[in-house]
C-alpha cells in the first residue's frame, strides 16, 4: 500500500502546470460579462490543487479504501449499529422522479411522496402500536427531543406545570438524560438490578406528582428484555407520568411485540438503524415520533392527512409544539424505510428479531469461556462482556478493539454501558452470514489467546491499519479538519 500517492492529501500532490480537466470555452460577451455584480467576480485564481487525471484517481480511489463500513466488512457496534440496508432502497431513494422533487412545490404534483410519507406513517402506526407518527425529526435524539416536547405540551395542556422530572435507567443510552436537560426537564436516574433490568423498588420512592414520565428502552441496551415493563408502566401510569420508549433498535420486537401494547405512550424510531439507511459519518438520519390515541395533536407541525377523496394534506395546527425541522424531514430516509418494509412485507419482517437475537446469543455463547459474562441467559439482539475472562495480563477492552482492528473487523462498542467496567457491546445484526459469525468468534478468541501470550502486542494494536492508536482525547478536543498550511 506504500505508493507515491498513499497517505497525502491532493495539496501536497500538487505541481505548477500540472492539469487534468478542460473546461468549455468561456463564450460570455463583454457586455454580459459586465451585467454580472462585481462582488461576484473572481479577481484571483482559486487555489486550487495542480493534478494530472491519473493521480487525482488514484488518490480518492486510495482514500476510499481506508474507509470501513457494512460494505467492506463486519460491523458489531452494538446498540447504534446499522441493521440491513439493501441496496434496492438506495436506488429507489435515489431515483430521479423523487431526488428532484422540490419542497415548495404545489401540493397537487407531490401526491405521490406525500402518499409515502403517509404511508410510512400508518406502517410505523402498526409496527409499534401507535395512533399516529411525525416523520419530521432528523435523528435518533431528535425524534427524543420532540417526545419529550410532546410530553410537556400534554402535562401543559391539562394546567399541571408541576411535572418537571423524567426518570432514565443508569443503562440508558446518554441521549436520553440528554434530551430530557435539551427540554429544560430535570434527569432523576433509576438504578439497574444486577441481572441488567430496572430495580422496580429504587423506582417506587421516586414516583410522584412531579414526574413528567420515564424513558426506556426495552430490550434495554444490555440486550436484555425487562420483563416487568407491564407494572412499571402501571407504576408511572398511576403517578400521572408517561411512557417514553427509545426505539432507535427495533429489530428485536419487529412483528413480535409492539412497545404501544407494553404500555408506553410516546416513542421514536431510528430509521437509519432498524428501516434500511446507511448511517456512518453522522448522516442523514431520521427519528420519527408515534404517541397513543390522545396525543396526536402535540405532534409537531406540518402535519400530512389524507382526506376522503384520497388528497394528501399539509396541515398546521395551533394545538401542535409547532414545527422542529424544515418541511418534512429527510424525505430520502424516508423513502428508504417505507421501500424496506414494504419489500419485506409483514411475514419477513417478523424474522428479523429471531434472527437478530439468535446471531447475538450464538455469538455470546460462543465467546464466554473467553470474555467475561456478566448477565447469563437469553440477551435480544445484543448483549455485553466485561472484558476478558482473564485480565491478569491487563490488556483491555480498549485493546481488544484495537487489535480486532488489524483482523478487519469493526470494533464493537466499548465502555458503554457504563455498568461495567470493561464493557464490550456487540451487536452482530439479523443479516450476517454463519460464515462471518464464526471468523469473528475466531478472531475474538484468537485476541483472548494473544491477550494471554503476548500482552504488549495486544496493547500496542492496531499494527496493519493506515494509522495506529490515535489520541482520542486530543482528537475530540482539538480536531483538524483543514489542510495543515491552512489550519495554521
Ligand atoms: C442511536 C441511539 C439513539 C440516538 O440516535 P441518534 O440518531 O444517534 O441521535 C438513542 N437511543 C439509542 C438506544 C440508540 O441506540
Amino acid at each position: 500500500m506504500n505508493n507515491t500517492y498513499y497517505g497525502k492529501l491532493i495539496f501536497e500532490l500538487s505541481q505548477e502546470g500540472r492539469c487534468g480537466y478542460t473546461l468549455p470555452k468561456n463564450e460570455l460577451k463583454e457586455f454580459e460579462l459586465s451585467a454580472l455584480p462585481s462582488q461576484l467576480l473572481r479577481v484571483n485564481e482559486p487555489e486550487l490543487p495542480q493534478v494530472d487525471e491519473l493521480t487525482v484517481v488514484r488518490h480518492y480511489t486510495n482514500m476510499s479504501n481506508n474507509n470501513f463500513g457494512v460494505d467492506t466488512g463486519f460491523y458489531p457496534l452494538g446498540s447504534c449499529t446499522m441493521k440491513y440496508n439493501p441496496k434496492i432502497d438506495e436506488e429507489i431513494a435515489a431515483h430521479r422522479d423523487f431526488a428532484v422533487l422540490h419542497p415548495w412545490q404545489p401540493i397537487d404534483t407531490v401526491q405521490g411522496a406525500l402518499a409515502v410519507y403517509h404511508g410510512l406513517q400508518e406502517s410505523l402506526s402498526e409496527i409499534a402500536g401507535m395512533s399516529e407518527f411525525t416523520l419530521n425529526p432528523f435523528a435518533g435524539a431528535h425524534g427524543e427531543l420532540t417526545g419529550l416536547m410532546v410530553m410537556r405540551s400534554y402535562h401543559m395542556s391539562r394546567g399541571d406545570d408541576k411535572r418537571v422530572k423524567v426518570i432514565v435507567p443508569d443503562s440508558a443510552h446518554g441521549t436520553n438524560p440528554a434530551s430530557a436537560a435539551v427540554c429544560g426537564l430535570e434527569v432523576v436516574q433509576v438504578k439497574s438490578l444486577p441481572d441488567g433490568t430496572v430495580d422496580v423498588e429504587d423506582l417506587r420512592p421516586l414516583l410522584d406528582d412531579t414526574v413528567a414520565g420515564m424513558m426506556m428502552t426495552n430490550p434495554n441496551t444490555l440486550g436484555i428484555f425487562e420483563q416487568r415493563i407491564a407494572e412499571i408502566a402501571a407504576l408511572v401510569h398511576d403517578c400521572g407520568g408517561l411512557m417514553y420508549y427509545d426505539g432507535a433498535n427495533l429489530n428485536p420486537l419487529l412483528g413480535r411485540c409492539r412497545p404501544g401494547d407494553l404500555g408506553f405512550d410516546i416513542m421514536h424510531i431510528n430509521l437509519h438503524k432498524t428501516f434500511s439507511t446507511p448511517h456512518g459519518g453522522g448522516g442523514p438520519g431520521s427519528g420519527p415520533v408515534g404517541v397513543r390515541q390522545g396525543l396526536e395533536q402535540f405532534l409537531p407541525n406540518p402535519r400530512v392527512t389524507k382526506n376522503d377523496e384520497g388528497f394528501y394534506d399539509i396541515n398546521f395546527t395551533d394545538e401542535s409544539l409547532g414545527s422542529i425541522s424544515g418541511f418534512l424531514g429527510n424525505f430520502g430516509v424516508i423513502l428508504r424505510a417505507y421501500a424496506y418494509i414494504l419489500t419485506l412485507g409483514c411475514e419477513n419482517l417478523k424474522m428479523v428479531g429471531p434472527l437478530a437475537t439468535l446471531n447475538a446469543n450464538y455469538v455470546k455463547e460462543s465467546l464466554k469461556d473467553c470474555y467475561e459474562l456478566p448477565i447469563e441467559g437469553v440477551c435480544k439482539h445484543e448483549f455485553v462482556f466485561d472484558g476478558l475472562k482473564d485480565k491478569s495480563s491487563g490488556v483491555t477492552t480498549l485493546d481488544v478493539a484495537k487489535r480486532l482492528l488489524d483482523y478487519g473487523f469493526h470494533a464493537p462498542t466499548i465502555y458503554f454501558p457504563l455498568l461495567f467496567h470493561q464493557a464490550l457491546m456487540i451487536e452482530p445484526t439479523e443479516n450476517e452470514s454463519r460464515e462471518t459469525l464464526d471468523g469473528f468468534i475466531e478472531v475474538m478468541r484468537t485476541i483472548a489467546c494473544e491477550a494471554h501470550d503476548n500482552p504488549d502486542m495486544v496493547k500496542g494494536a492496531p499494527h496493519h491499519t493506515p494509522v495506529r492508536r490515535l489520541d482520542d482525547t486530543q482528537a475530540a478536543l482539538h480536531p483538524i479538519v483543514t489542510f495543515k498550511e491552512l489550519a495554521q
